[in-house]
């Protein structure tokens, strides 16, 4: 038995079920399905957790959560593949980010990861940052490592704070490492999130040095396969010098959404119990009974629980009540994301880039501080349906940007947003609020947003998209 219809709760389905990584079926099994009779509980009305596709208005549909999959950890990857999604992988259709710094968006400096630059002239030049703040940056390369950027663990934003100086910690690197995670990058561990960051300084001496190793292999064509040992490990490693470089991000053209559903149809819908929320595992004879919010608890040998910790603590009071504290001190943040969708004709007047992150505290006068990212989603992942419409994405929620208010992530209701139109001039000028579905206006889905307008975008498509 499963609990939890996420992404990792199919996944453990499915290879309980049988299913061997490559295809495979378990040995002895007469097929794929051969493997333990497994039943997933579902608490929501569908499967999928936080891989979700969210319709908007006019045929746009766009991810609620992850849309995309990190290629150098190959695991989701190699499963699309496993699952027959192979031919529907796409790269983004566009690449580099802005940093929101000094009060206007700035190209992530080039060449780098992370946001760390490899070369010297590259940081020199880097406008984000100010002038003693990109000289104190180029002290990374003189610094000698410290002990504890290998045998101790540290948090992401001390280590970055010691090697690059609190401006470009905060700014240049700092929105790009926390924000995977909406973590705070002075809580956020060296080791379980950005290994790659201490072994960078191990190996190479420097954050900056290291950029630059791996960007030359990467050049090389004989480059080997990326190593940990860079912050660029993500980097693409051509594999001749016209091959194009493979891609750092994929993902199903119709949405990451694919995956769980190819996973969902692989187990077999009979398999997985939807609306059916676990609320107690407890000791039946050999094995466990599942206590059920609504319906007969369900006997199970063995459980596994795919859910948020915060929902496990519940589940295993009375089983393992030494579990509860640990995973209670496991820290969650909420998130939301707002689709815009705005008129037609307003596609070519997107900026370049995939979108912008606001490093913490820097949001402009008019936008939440709980606004982290305005990702161009048409510019990203082009699709037919978004025709020469612009479709943008705003994230909000941060482990340092205070409470979301009201945000309800997966709600399809027209939300209560105000928008800034394009040229608007700033606070006072807020517009009436835009309901989804109109022809004019931006559509707004996914969250509450009470209050305050969404970021404003800083681009002028000549005429108003909300009147
Ligand atoms: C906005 C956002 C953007 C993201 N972007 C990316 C990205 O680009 N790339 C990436 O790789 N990752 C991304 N992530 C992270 C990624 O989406 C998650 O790590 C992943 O989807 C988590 O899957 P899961 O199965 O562990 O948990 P979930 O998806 O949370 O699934 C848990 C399931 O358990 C169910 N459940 C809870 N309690 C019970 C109960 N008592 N009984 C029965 N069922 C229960 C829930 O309804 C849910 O369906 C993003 C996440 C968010 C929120």
């Amino acid at each position: 038995m499963v609990v939890g219809g996420g992404v990792a709760g199919l996944t453990a389905a499915y290879r309980l079920a049988g299913h061997r990584p490559g295809g495979e079926a378990a040995p002895g099994a007469a097929g794929a399905r051969a493997g333990v009779d497994v039943l997933v509980l579902e608490a929501s009305g569908r499967a999928g957790g936080k891989l979700l596709s969210v319709h908007v208005a006019g045929g746009v549909t766009v991810e609620g959560g992850a849309d995309s999959f990190l290629a150098r950890k190959p695991w989701a990857v190699d499963l699309c593949r496993e699952l027959g999604l192979g031919d529907e992988l796409v790269a983004p259709g566009a690449s580099g980010a802005h940093i929101w710094a000094r009060g206007r968006p700035v190209a992530i400096p080039a060449g780098g990861a992370f946001g760390v630059p490899g070369e010297v002239a590259t940081l020199l030049r880097w406008p984000g940052l100010s002038v003693a703040g990109r000289l104190r940056a180029l002290l990374d390369l003189r610094l000698p490592p410290r002990l504890t950027e290998s045998d101790r663990d540290e948090s992401v934003g001390a280590l970055l704070t010691r090697r690059l100086g609190r401006e470009a910690a905060a700014t240049m690197v700092g929105p790009l490492v926390s924000g995977i995670a909406a973590g705070d990058l002075d809580l956020l561990s060296v080791r379980a999130s950005f290994p790659e960051l201490a072994e960078a300084v191990r190996r190479h001496g420097s954050l900056i040095r290291a950029t630059r190793a791996a960007a030359r292999r990467a050049a090389s064509p004989t480059a080997a396969s990326p190593t940990a040992a860079s912050p660029t490990a993500a980097s693409p490693t051509a594999a001749s010098p016209t091959a194009p470089p493979p891609a750092i991000f994929l993902a199903p053209s119709g949405g990451t959404a694919r995956l769980t559903e190819a996973l969902a149809d692989a187990i077999g819908p009979e398999r997985i119990l939807l609306d059916a929320r676990a609320t107690a595992v407890r000791r039946a004879g050999d094995g466990y009974a599942v206590e059920r919010e609504d319906g007969e608890p369900v006997l199970a040998d063995a459980v596994v629980l795919a859910v948020p910790a915060y929902a496990a603590v519940a589940l295993v009071a009375e089983l393992v009540p030494r579990a509860a504290a640990p995973l209670t001190a496991i820290p969650y943040v909420s998130t939301a994301s707002v689709a815009l969708v705005f008129p037609a004709g307003t596609g070519r007047h997107l900026p370049p880039g995939t979108g912008f992150l606001f490093p913490r505290g820097s949001a402009p006068a008019g936008v939440p501080a709980a606004v982290t990212a305005v990702t161009w989603f048409s510019r990203k992942w082009p699709r037919p349906a978004f025709g020469d419409r612009a479709v943008g994405r705003s994230s909000g929620g941060a482990a340092t940007s205070g409470r979301w208010s009201s945000a309800t992530v997966g709600s399809s209701t027209p939300s209560s947003a105000t928008w800034m139109p394009p040229g608007g001039s700033g606070r006072g000028r807020r517009r009436r609020p835009c309901s989804a579905g109109s022809g004019r206006c931006p559509s707004t889905t996914s969250a509450t947003w009470s209050g305050s307008p969404p970021p404003r975008a800083h681009w002028r498509p000549g005429r108003p998209a909300c009147s």
